[in-house]
């Protein structure tokens, strides 16, 4: 695993002084600097300039944090559930106001293209929507009894401190998965973001503030996953950890959690593929590959990082496909005509290109297009690639193991159960796609997919925000996300049994001889 630093991200000296008016923690309510802590720099990945200074917080410093969350846990799960959705409305107008400044700070932190940054903040606006919403319903029910004049219902309630971690892919909407559904269930939360993305995390608290999320209910501690977050995570008065980010450390934290009895939901990698079969619409087939493969420059969990396409139509496919990829657009997200953004640093960079040789030299891989630097033009300074497609053998670590970056395998295919077979063919089981104008099919694969999201003459990316999200397999724990499923994380199911008969009850004993 790859540090902040190793990745290109650097620390400065313990104790040092912040540069910025808004590289603070925030914590009871306040934007505090970390007093015994060091700082690290955001850096533009586009051109290698550093936007920032944040703190890289210290163990008392989450120890604040944790504190100030538990303090307002207390009057924070007693506010009617519509108040605290009330609130989370609020947050939505206020994103809604900021939409395209926080879109601009983003893509300039992690790369990615301005239409993709705004969907990501149009992301956390349909989940401040969504949740609020459930404001009015948190249903929980009402059942019968085996026994007469009993009556029997289950609630679902609070937690506690919920310690968030996230990825920077993803920097406004992954958090906002976690926050919003946790504060509508009536938990407080401790945010650790991912260290490539602070400003992303640092607006959306700002909105949660101006939309009155009373003190300590949100509190955000920066600085390094290896440092803060297992601070964070080991902390005693924390009781739930939802984190996002890479199988590695996945598992790391869940057998932590597991040690300390703390719940735990995981959402983490996907090595995702795309079906083309021989009666597909191939111009559609080609569109979704080709978003899916470079979205966001391969760095989602959901990236179409395999294309497993039929024979018969398999040489047509893949000249057509590599020669749209050589048409990528790839420059400075902020540019309206790019299609591509830079990989978000350069530790990033590094692990790709690392990947790309593995694929030429050892997998002994057919590399079609791309895989290399620019040197040259506004691409030569800052972390970006060319998109690269190989022509590929489902064994191969480029076709099995998570590469995330702007790298797609091609696998050729005799059948539609060799593809299913190929498909389900990976440690991960997050997304799967099928093209086909086969309704037998179509049935087949959502049977037989090992993945948590499948989508029919679609791409393998694309999840709304009302649907569960996540996968089987390595790519999490059994958790979803989104939708009423983040409430089962984070709500506890009471059960109660009200008695009004006035005489002892017993069940399973008083209902048989
Ligand atoms: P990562 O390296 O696993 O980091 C994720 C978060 O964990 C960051 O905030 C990181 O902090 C923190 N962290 C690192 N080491 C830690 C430790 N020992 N204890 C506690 N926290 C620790 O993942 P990433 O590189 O940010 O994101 C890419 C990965 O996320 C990919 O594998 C991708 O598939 C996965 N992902 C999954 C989903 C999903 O829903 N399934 C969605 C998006 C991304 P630092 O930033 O300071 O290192």
């Amino acid at each position: 695993m790859t540090t902040v630093l190793e990745r290109g991200n650097k620390m400065t000296p313990k104790g040092s002084k912040s540069t910025s008016h808004g590289a603070f923690n925030f914590i009871a309510g306040k934007w505090v600097r970390s007093p015994k802590g060091g700082s690290f720099e955001n850096i533009n990945p586009a051109t290698e300039e550093v936007i920032d200074v944040y703190p890289d917080s210290t163990a008392e410093d989450v120890d604040q944090a944790v504190k100030a969350a538990r303090k307002a846990f207390d009057s924070w799960r007693k506010v009617p559930v519509a108040k605290r959705g009330e609130i989370l409305l609020k947050v939505m107008q206020v994103l809604v106001s900021q939409k395209e400044e926080i879109a601009k700070a983003m893509t300039r932190e992690m790369g990615k293209i301005l239409r993709e940054t705004r969907g990501d903040v149009q992301e956390a606006i349909d989940t401040a929507f969504y949740y609020a919403g459930e404001g009015r319903r948190l249903f929980g029910q009402t059942t019968t009894s085996e026994l007469p004049d009993k009556f029997s219902m289950s609630i679902r309630m609070p937690m506690g401190v919920c310690g968030l971690i996230t990825p920077w892919n993803f920097p406004a909407a992954i958090p906002s998965w976690k926050v919003f559904p946790a504060l509508i269930c009536g938990n407080t939360v401790v945010l650790k973001p991912a260290s490539d993305t602070p400003e992303s995390s640092m607006r959306l608290v700002k909105a949660l503030e101006e939309a009155g999320v009373p003190s300590g209910v949100v509190n955000l501690v920066y600085g390094r996953g290896s440092t803060t977050g297992k601070y964070l995570l080991e902390h005693p008065g924390v009781s739930l950890i939802s984190f996002t980010g890479s199988s590695d450390i996945g598992s790391q934290i869940g057998a932590s959690c597991g040690k300390s009895f703390k719940k735990c939901s995981l959402e983490m990698g996907g090595k995702n593929a795309q079906i083309v079969m021989e009666d597909a619409d191939l111009d559609l087939a080609l569109e979704g590959a080709v978003w899916g493969a470079f979205g966001t420059s391969g760095q989602r969990c959901t990236a179409t990082s395999r294309v497993i396409v039929h024979e018969k139509v398999f040489k047509q496919f893949e000249e057509r496909f590599v020669d749209r990829v050589k048409k990528i657009k790839v420059g400075n997200g902020l540019k309206d005509t790019t299609e591509m953004g830079p990989v978000v640093n350069k530790g990033q960079l590094e692990k790709v290109l690392e990947y790309i040789e593995i694929g030429k030299n050892k997998d002994k891989a057919r590399l079609l297009t791309g895989g290399e630097r620019y040197t040259e033009g506004e691409c030569a300074k800052g972390y970006f690639l060319k998109p690269a497609v190989f022509e590929g053998t489902p064994k191969m670590r480029i076709a099995q193991e998570e590469i995330f970056g702007p790298v797609t395998v091609l696998l050729k295919v005799k059948s539609f159960e060799e593809a299913i077979q190929v498909l389900n063919d990976t440690a991960f089981g997050l997304s799967g796609s099928i093209y086909t104008r086969d309704v037998n099919r179509v049935m087949r694969a959502i049977r037989d997919m090992e993945t948590g999201i499948t989508y029919i003459n679609a791409p393998t990316i694309g999840a709304e925000v009302h649907m569960p999200f996540g996968g089987v397999k390595q790519t999490g724990n059994g958790h979803r996300e989104a939708g009423t499923a983040a409430l089962d994380i984070f709500s506890d199911w009471k059960a109660v049994y009200v008695d009004y008969s006035g005489t002892l009850q017993r069940a399973q004993i008083d209902t048989h001889d």
